[in-house]
């Protein structure tokens, strides 16, 4: 329990609240058109750019890579309002969160030097390649296999729901490169990193019901990666996905990829006077509060330097089963059907979210595993 016990309310900076209306005023004159979900499904390069230009990516890297050297709790400000305003952040978002961290705790100076900057840029973007046809929530058992070659490393095998690797610079690829140990499962896997395009790296479209096309899958078929593109130590790579995981559950946007729901419905309650829609609202945002305080208090404890991973998981179950119940909310009492193609913005934003809404509680870890993970935290398990 002590992880949960011990964490403080989240607190944010003094700086905090002229950043705040620094992005408001950026994304008042942006032109993009607002979509639910968009840190998966609005990938705009050009916004990515723009974002980069403004100092509003890689903003926890230290100055000398590239970074801008800011706390944790103020990239915080910035996501939630780029998530709130369902800004096209898709492409640059797994870089950002994840990649970036990862290679700066884990890479070599040359790795570093070579993609950290252009993170900050929005110039590099990232694919995870993490799961497989028959490995996801038991990620060792990672079939994908590493083998020495000279100079390098030989990868074969197969990711899916590779989210953005179509539009991806290079992909983080998990891989078994030594025989499976029964004894230790987690022992002999790394992490490389495969540059992109790669005449021996074959990316197919997953297209979901609607035809959208987001995730993919990936086939390395005796992919060459050099020695120097091995990402940390070969063999710790179980080490490095728990931690990138750790980026992946936290933040904010397991609790926003449906607030422009709520934002719409609160625009159209205000102007009818139906009761019940109004309740809807405030019932809405009273557990969204709650949520974001909680969420703050795990981006307020990785700032101090903590491994917060019990809270993060319970925030991560309960943000996305509350954007689930957003849509069922909202589609209650919006009083329009989902329509991918309607002039309304709720009605197509009602679209977007049914789509997407499946996925909510399975990517990034799916919220059985991550209720296994709070109940070995509280000692029952
Ligand atoms: C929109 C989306 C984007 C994604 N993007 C990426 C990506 O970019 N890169 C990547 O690598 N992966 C990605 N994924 C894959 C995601 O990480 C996996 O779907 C997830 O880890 C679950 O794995 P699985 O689909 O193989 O399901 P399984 O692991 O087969 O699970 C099936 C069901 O069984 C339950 N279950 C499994 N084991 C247990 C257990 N021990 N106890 C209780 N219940 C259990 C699960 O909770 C689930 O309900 C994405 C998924 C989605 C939906």
């Amino acid at each position: 329990m002590a992880n949960l016990s011990e964490l403080e309310p989240g607190t944010l900076p003094p700086e905090a609240g002229a950043l705040r209306d620094e992005v408001r005023e950026f994304l008042a004159g942006a032109s993009f058109t607002p979509r639910c979900d968009s840190w998966l499904t609005g990938a705009d390069p050009a916004f990515s750019r723009a974002l980069g230009e403004r100092g509003w990516l890689g903003m926890t890297l230290p100055e000398r890579y590239g970074g801008h050297g800011r706390s944790p709790l103020e990239r915080f400000v910035v996501i939630e309002e780029l998530l709130a305003a369902g800004a096209p952040v898709g492409a640059h978002w797994i870089a950002d969160r994840q990649t970036g961290p990862s290679i700066l705790a884990n890479g070599t100076e040359e790795q570093k030097r070579r993609f950290l900057p252009a993170i900050a840029r929005g110039e590099c973007f990232f694919g995870i390649g993490m799961s497989e046809p028959d490995s996801g929530s038991d990620l060792a058992s990672v079939r994908t296999r590493a083998e020495r070659a000279d100079g390098g490393w030989t990868l074969r095998g197969t990711k899916v729901w590779t989210s953005g690797a179509h539009l991806a610079h290079a992909i983080l690829v998990l891989a078994r490169s030594e025989p499976l140990d029964a004894g230790d499962r987690h022992a002999g896997l790394s992490q490389f990193i495969v540059a992109l395009p790669d005449e021996r790296v074959a990316i197919r479209p997953i297209r979901g019901l609607s035809g959208e096309h987001h995730f993919n899958e990936v086939v390395f078929d005796g992919t060459f990666v050099p020695d120097a593109m091995v990402l940390g130590r070969p063999g710790d790579g179980w080490r490095q996905v728990t931690a990138e995981l750790a980026y992946e559950r936290s933040g904010p946007e397991r609790l926003l990829s449906t607030f422009m729901l709520i934002r719409l419905l609160h625009g159209r309650a205000a102007d009818t006077a139906d009761p019940a829609a109004r309740r809807t609202v405030g019932r809405l945002m009273a557990r969204l509060w709650a949520l974001r305080q909680a969420s703050l208090a795990v981006a307020g404890a990785l700032a101090a330097g903590g491994t917060p991973d019990v809270p993060a998981a319970l925030v991560k179950d309960l943000g996305t089963r509350f954007e689930n119940e957003v849509v069922d909310a909202v589609r209650e009492h919006a009083g329009v059907e989902p329509d991918p193609g309607s002039p309304d913005p709720l009605a197509r934003a009602l679209a977007q979210a049914v789509v997407q809404a499946p996925g909510f509680t399975l990517r990034g870890g799916t919220n059985e595993i991550l209720r296994g993970i709070v109940a070995r935290g509280l000692g029952v398990r």
